[in-house]
C-alpha cells in the first residue's frame, strides 16, 4: 500500500492541496485513524474472495484498505468534488470501480449482477449520519444478495439497531434491522478519530444477512405498518396505539381478543413484543387490514 491516507497530516495535506471544502449536508467526517480502519476491515471479515461495496469513500481512507483486502471494490460517492481527488489518492488501486452517484438512486441489483454474478457481496462504510437509516433500510428492504453490512454509525443508532425487547432503545428500527439481519456490535469510535470531529460517539456494527428469512411473514409491508403503529406513541398500550390506526378496521374488543389469542395481556405495550410476537400479531391482524 502507498502512503496511508488516514492520518491527520496527510488528510490535511490532501484537503489543502485540492482546496476541498467539507460539506456538512453530505455528512462528511473523514477517518484519520488507520487502526480504526484496520478494525473495520477485520470486523467485516473481508478476504480476497470478496466483492465489497463501499458507500461514501470520501478521500479514500477506508477504500485504500478495502482494496488491499478484497478481490474487488466498488465505491459510490455522491460528491462530485471528491471524484478527481479519489482518482488521484487511489490511482494505484487496480481492483477499484469508482461510481459518482447517490447510493439511494443506484441500481445495486444490476451492479451486484455485473460485478459478482449476483452472488452475495459485503458492504463496508463509514456512513453519512444524516441518512444512515434510509441507506440501511434501502439495502435491507431490496433483499439484495448481501452476506453482511459493516458500518460506522452514531453509537446511539448502533444501540437502537441491536436493542432487545423491553429496553429503552428498542423501537421500530430495532425490529426492522433484526427482521432482516443479525446485528453484532463491533466497537465504539471516539470523535477524535475523524476530521472534522463529529459531536457524538460513533460505533461500528455488522449486520449479518441470513440466506433464509428469519421470520415467516406473509405481507412484510403490513408487518411494518403494525410495528410502526405499535411504536407510534411510546407510553401507550398496544391496544391504544392500534385501535384507531388507519391501516386497520377493527373494534377494541376484537383487538383484545386477538391479543389474548396470542397469549398477550390486554395492557401490553409495543416495546415488550419480540419480533416473533410482532410477526404472529401481524398475521393475526391480516383479516382486519384496511385496504381502502
Ligand atoms: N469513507 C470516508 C472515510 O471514512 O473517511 C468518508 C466517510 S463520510 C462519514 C461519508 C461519505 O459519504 C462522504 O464522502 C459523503 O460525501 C458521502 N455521501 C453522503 N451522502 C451520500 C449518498 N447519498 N450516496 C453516496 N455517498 C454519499
Amino acid at each position: 500500500m502507498d502512503r496511508i491516507i488516514a492520518t491527520p497530516s496527510y488528510t490535511r495535506e490532501i484537503i489543502e492541496k485540492t482546496q476541498f471544502f467539507f460539506k456538512k449536508n453530505f455528512g462528511q467526517n473523514f477517518l484519520i485513524d488507520a487502526n480504526i480502519i484496520r478494525r473495520i476491515v477485520q470486523a467485516a471479515g473481508i478476504t480476497k474472495n470478496d466483492f465489497v461495496l463501499e458507500i461514501g469513500p470520501g478521500i479514500g481512507s477506508l477504500t485504500q484498505f478495502l482494496c488491499a483486502s478484497a478481490r474487488e471494490v466498488a465505491a459510490v460517492e455522491i460528491d462530485r468534488q471528491l471524484i478527481p481527488i479519489l482518482k488521484e489518492t487511489l490511482a494505484d488501486e487496480q481492483n477499484l470501480t469508482l461510481i459518482q452517484s447517490d447510493i439511494l438512486k443506484l441500481d445495486l441489483s444490476a451492479l451486484i449482477q455485473e460485478k459478482n454474478h449476483g452472488q452475495p457481496i459485503k458492504v463496508a462504510a463509514n456512513l453519512p449520519y444524516y441518512i444512515t437509516t434510509p441507506i440501511l433500510m434501502a439495502l435491507l428492504e431490496q433483499q439484495l444478495p448481501l452476506s453482511s453490512i459493516t458500518v460506522m454509525v452514531q453509537k446511539e443508532v448502533a444501540n437502537r439497531m441491536q436493542a432487545t425487547p423491553g429496553t429503552k432503545d428498542y423501537g421500530a428500527l430495532s425490529v426492522a434491522v433484526q427482521y432482516y439481519s443479525q446485528p453484532h456490535f463491533d466497537f465504539v469510535v471516539p470523535p477524535s478519530c475523524f476530521m472534522p470531529r463529529p459531536a457524538v460517539d460513533s460505533a461500528v456494527i455488522t449486520l449479518y444477512i441470513p440466506q433464509q428469512r428469519l421470520y415467516p411473514v406473509g405481507q412484510p409491508d403490513f408487518f411494518f405498518q403494525v410495528v410502526k403503529g405499535a411504536f407510534a406513541q411510546r407510553r401507550k398500550t398496544l391496544v391504544n396505539c392500534l385501535q384507531h390506526a388507519d391501516f386497520l378496521s377493527i373494534s377494541k374488543d376484537t383487538l383484545l381478543a386477538v391479543l389474548s389469542g396470542l397469549g398477550l395481556p390486554a395492557a401490553v405495550r409495543g416495546e415488550a413484543l419480540s419480533i416473533s410476537q410482532f410477526a404472529a400479531l401481524s398475521e393475526a391482524l391480516l383479516p382486519y387490514r384496511n385496504t381502502k
